[in-house]
């Protein structure tokens, strides 16, 4: 039996690691990949401190992997293939594949399997569902490191874009500007959004959201952000706040800023364990028209290429996110833990090369 490694979670909120397992077999429609480069995310560290997560997994859902086996019904993507890696990499038929929701295809996060029901881009090896449907071939003018971020960095904060339905014009709040939340200002900007007031602390991410197109940022440890937003719009409630960060209270603060009739995304992710508190007052007894929305990340290969496109004609330099570089399968346990909170001031995305 061939073995491989990998860094996973052991037990949920006692103890992660490298672990052994068994090389998987891809089946007619799956693809075996080996990991180019991986990214180590926040919910990767969420994931082994929450109590949701699968025991014995190998976490990672972000990376370029080289295509090393496919399946007898795999058409499109081939061997020695170098492909975008989706974080959301659902099987492309059912029910609500049919109704346009192909993240929760199979049930909710049915589409995410990575880390969940499959081990992870953390293994020496991995299997990807639907590999037609899933992996993007990386195309020529495309870095590795871009094709790193468009699986889950990119696609998660446009996700919340699209959920915001951003107009021309807008005034538009982005409530958390590390890496997901400065793709969002990124999309914001790319919409056409007028105003757009990010909301961070660490000075890193306040001067990357600018160069990403805010207008202004807010610091959410200088006071109360609605009152901040407010003096900046001269007390005109926002026509869209997209949540990127934060706690459970955020959602009402979002409420508190939002005009009757516009919309909150949220993409941020929760502790199960919590709830949110939402003041009736506040949220204009939910007869004020807002929308509320939440978003799992878009997945899938057309998702990837159409990102990708955006990237290699210039209209987007996700690399920006990128501030640290590891080499080495081993330097993943080193990535992992840069993410763990409180953040280091310089540490937004690591990166780890093989
Ligand atoms: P980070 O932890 O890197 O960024 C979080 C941001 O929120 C930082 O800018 C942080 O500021 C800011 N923040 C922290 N506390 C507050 C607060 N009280 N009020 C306002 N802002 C605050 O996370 P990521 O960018 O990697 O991910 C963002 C969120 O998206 C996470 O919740 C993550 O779980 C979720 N996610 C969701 C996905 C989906 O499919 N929907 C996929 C991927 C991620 P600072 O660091 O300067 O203190
Ligand atoms: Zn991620």
């Amino acid at each position: 039996m061939a073995t491989m490694k990998g860094y996973g979670v052991i037990e949920p909120t006692v103890s992660w690691g490298w672990m052994e397992k068994e090389i998987p077999e891809p089946g007619p429609f799956e693809a075996l990949c080996s990991p180019v480069a991986v990214l180590p995310c926040t919910s990767d560290v969420h994931n082994a401190h929450r109590r949701q997560a699968w025991p014995n997994r190998i976490l990672g859902h972000e990376g370029v992997g080289r295509v090393e086996k496919v399946g007898s019904m795999v058409t499109d993507i081939k061997v020695g293939d170098i492909v975008a890696i989706p974080a959301v990499t659902p099987i492309w038929r059912g029910k609500e594949i049919a109704e346009g929701l192909h993240e929760h295809a199979g049930g909710f996060l049915g589409g995410r399997y990575l880390s969940s029901q499959l081990d992870g881009t953390f293994g020496e090896y991995f299997i990807i569902p639907d590999a037609d449907m899933n992996l993007a071939v990386v195309p020529d003018g495309v870095s590795i490191k871009a094709a790193g971020l468009v699986g889950d960095m990119i696609t998660t904060g446009f996700s919340g874009v699209e959920g915001a339905n951003i107009q021309f014009g807008d005034t538009v709040v982005v409530i958390g500007i590390g890496p997901v939340g400065l793709m969002s200002v990124a999309g914001t900007a790319l919409r056409g959004a007028g105003r757009l007031i990010g909301v961070g602390h660490r000075k890193l991410t306040k001067e990357l959201a600018k160069q990403y197109g805010a207008t202004d940022v807010v610091d959410y440890t200088e006071g109360d952000i609605v009152e901040q937003i407010m003096e900046l719009t001269n007390h005109q409630k926002v026509d869209k706040v997209i949540i990127a960060g934060g706690t459970e209270d955020t959602v009402n603060d979002a409420y508190r800023m939002v005009k009757c009739g516009g919309v909150i995304s949220n993409i941020a992710g929760y502790d199960f364990s919590k709830s949110f508190n939402i003041a009736v007052a506040d949220a204009g007894t939910l007869v004020n028209h807002v929308t509320l929305t939440g978003r799992l990340c878009a997945g899938g290969r057309y998702r990837l290429e159409n990102l990708m496109a955006l990237i290699k004609t210039g209209r987007l330099d996700p690399t920006l996110l990128i501030t640290q570089e590891l080499h080495g399968f081993e330097k993943i346990e080193e990535g992992f833990n840069m993410m763990e909170e409180p953040k280091d001031e310089s540490v937004i995305k690591p990166i780890v090369i093989m």
